[in-house]
């Protein structure tokens, strides 16, 4: 007899994980794998972040290495600490513990004294142009800079120039420290970058012990280094600043600043979603704008929006893994996020049953007092989540949308004397309906078929639509708040001329339902409890709900689209 040998593991590395492995194998780090994650606490972090997080973290954890938090804190303007706590809250949610937890404003005394350093090797001097004249000096891509008119002063006059700007002797904006590269490099990065600036604003951690502040692209290669990271990811747009990411730090030649080897940077591509944006930018602006209700609204592709529209990390970190890691630009399918809670929530969300809209059914031939308790499972597959009791009496809700009084081909579902099964309970057939002077349908009486407690018909006959209900006695009134797409296009950043980004607003991306029913067994859901509303969808318990006000949000439908799309290959 012969045994087949399973298939070994055959999933190709992704290109950090080659160079990763390369590194580790050529013993460049000496066997170390140091990563960061580095947001600016500009704002809340959004899906986009979470799948740098999810790059950084996880290639640390696979090759036993570490990932530093730092907060890249260099723009005190924009910057707060309501946003580093609620970085350090997602991170922590998504499921990732760093190593350590750093900023850059730590460095900044090292990145002055470097930069003094570099003044005195005559590779950086104080420049005194305008912005404007920066910019123009400067160049374009098809025409090379011009040396500023300050590119000539001495390493003495720079080193004066400088400490008087830190001193404060120089208004905001009347000088600027500059490295010394090429004006005339194809590459724009390359032209006499800016590495300080003066700003008179007080910063979160530093207060006003500085009034210059260095840029982004000074103070980041340089935090890398301070740090002993050893790879240093970021997104494709820094792909052209990496000749200066190296540059700052080659120029430390007698090693006296950095321990060696350095780090290197490597891109990837951003991940772009559909139906929303993905800029931190834009996403303050839909906040101070009230087109949503905060940075945590539901309709929002931040993490503690996600979060609180019922997403698990589980979810979030299994489309991060499905999205991959690549070189080029792409755009995620909504869709293919909305099928990963879905199959998270498929495994461990228990069911229950909620009417939306709800409309009154009267078993006639019920007794008012009579009531049959029903033991129901939470998880058909699941019998470790247990199960509940749920009362079958005379009076029930149903949703508006399983009666049709005029009933089309091939409806299953209630319409004047036809037989239903209510969910795990009985068959019912519809006798009379009732309406309002208006006209509207109030109400339905119908007769059960005693013989069918439980769901199954007694004869055996044909019974196709199965409807979800609840007594009407014993189910609690609630909110539901049912969330959409935050944008009606695919892309709302590619705007038709003369139109705004935020024409493209779903006004239905919120709908309220204020008289919905749930499950008397909900009055003490917590918040941020996950359930399945058979035949609805996921649902989770929002922050807002209190147990005489029970709030609920939508998390997703029941249907995938995308599902299907995957098994067509
Ligand atoms: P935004 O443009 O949304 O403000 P950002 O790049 O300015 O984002 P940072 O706080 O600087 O935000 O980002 C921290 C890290 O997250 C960076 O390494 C950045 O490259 C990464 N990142 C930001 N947005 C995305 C995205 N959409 N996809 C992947 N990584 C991202
Ligand atoms: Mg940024």
């Amino acid at each position: 007899m012969t045994h087949a040998t399973p298939a070994p593991e055959t999933k190709s590395l992704n290109f950090l994980e080659e160079i990763m492995e390369a590194d580790l194998q050529s013993g460049k780090h000496s066997g170390r794998i140091c990563t960061r994650f580095p947001p600016e606490p500009n704002g809340y972090l959004h899906i986009g972040h979470a799948k740098s997080i999810c790059i950084n973290f996880g290639l640390a954890k696979k090759y036993g290495g570490g990932t530093n938090l730092r907060f890249d804190d260099t723009n005190p303007a924009k910057e707060d600490l309501e946003y580093v706590d609620s970085i350090r809250e997602d991170v922590h949610w998504l499921g990732f513990e760093w190593t350590g937890e750093y900023y850059a404003s730590d460095y900044f005394q090292l990145l002055y004294d470097y930069a003094e350093y570099l003044i005195q090797q005559g590779k950086a001097y104080v420049c005194d142009l305008s912005d404007e004249a920066t910019k123009e000096y400067r160049g374009n891509f098809y025409q090379p800079g011009k040396e500023s008119p300050y590119r000539q002063r001495s390493a003495a006059e720079n080193l004066d120039l400088f400490r008087r700007m830190r001193a404060g002797e120089f208004a905001d904006g009347a000088k600027v420290l500059r490295a010394k590269i090429d004006v005339q490099s194809p590459n724009m990065n390359l032209r006499d970058p800016l590495m300080y600036r003066i700003r008179r604003a007080s910063h979160h951690r530093t207060g006003d012990a500085w009034l210059i502040y260095p840029m982004y692209d000074y103070a980041h290669g340089i935090s890398d280094a301070i740090e002993g990271i050893t790879h240093s990811i970021c997104t494709l747009e820094f792909e052209d600043h990496k000749p200066l990411y190296d540059w700052f730090l080659e120029q430390d030649v007698d090693a006296r600043f950095f321990q060696r080897p350095l780090p290197h940077q490597y891109e990837f591509a951003r991940l772009n979603l559909t139906y929303t944006v993905m800029s931190k930018r834009r996403l303050l602006q839909l906040v101070q704008e009230k087109h949503v209700q905060g940075w945590d609204d539901p309709r929002m592709p931040t993490l503690c929006g996600l979060r609180r529209r019922g997403f698990t990390p589980e979810a979030i970190r299994a489309f991060a893994e499905k999205v991959g890691v690549a070189k080029r630009d792409m755009v995620a399918d909504v869709g293919l996020l909305e099928h990963c809670i879905r199959e998270d929530l498929e495994q461990r969300a228990p069911r229950t049953m909620a009417v939306l809209h709800p409309l009154k059914l009267v078993i006639t031939n019920l007794a008012e007092d009579e009531v049959h308790w029903l033991e129901l499972p939470n998880h058909g597959e699941r019998p470790e989540l247990g199960s509940r009791k749920v009362a079958l009496t005379r009076e029930l809700w149903i949703e508006q949308d399983d009666f049709r009084e005029e009933a089309p081909k091939k409806w299953f579902r209630l319409a004047p004397g036809a037989e239903v099964r209510l969910k795990s309970a009985c068959l019912v057939r519809c006798q009379e309906v009732v309406k309002d002077a208006a006209g509207q349908v109030v109400e339905l009486h119908c007769t059960w078929d005693p013989q069918s407690l439980g769901g199954n018909a007694p004869d055996g006959r044909k019974v196709k639509g199965t409807l979800h209900w609840l007594s009407a006695t014993h189910a609690l009134q609630a909110e539901v708040r049912l969330y959409d797409r935050l944008f009606t296009t695919e892309d709302p950043m590619n705007v038709p001329a003369g139109g705004d980004w935020r024409d493209a607003l779903n006004p239905h991306a919120l709908e309220i339902l204020v008289a919905a029913r749930v499950d008397p067994g909900l009055a003490a859901a917590v918040p941020g409890t996950r359930l399945q509303f058979e035949r609805l969808g996921y649902f989770c318990v929002d922050l807002d709900s209190k147990p005489d006000a029970l709030v609920f949000n939508r998390t997703t439908g029941l249907k995938d689209s995308w599902a299907k799309i995957e098994a067509k290959g």
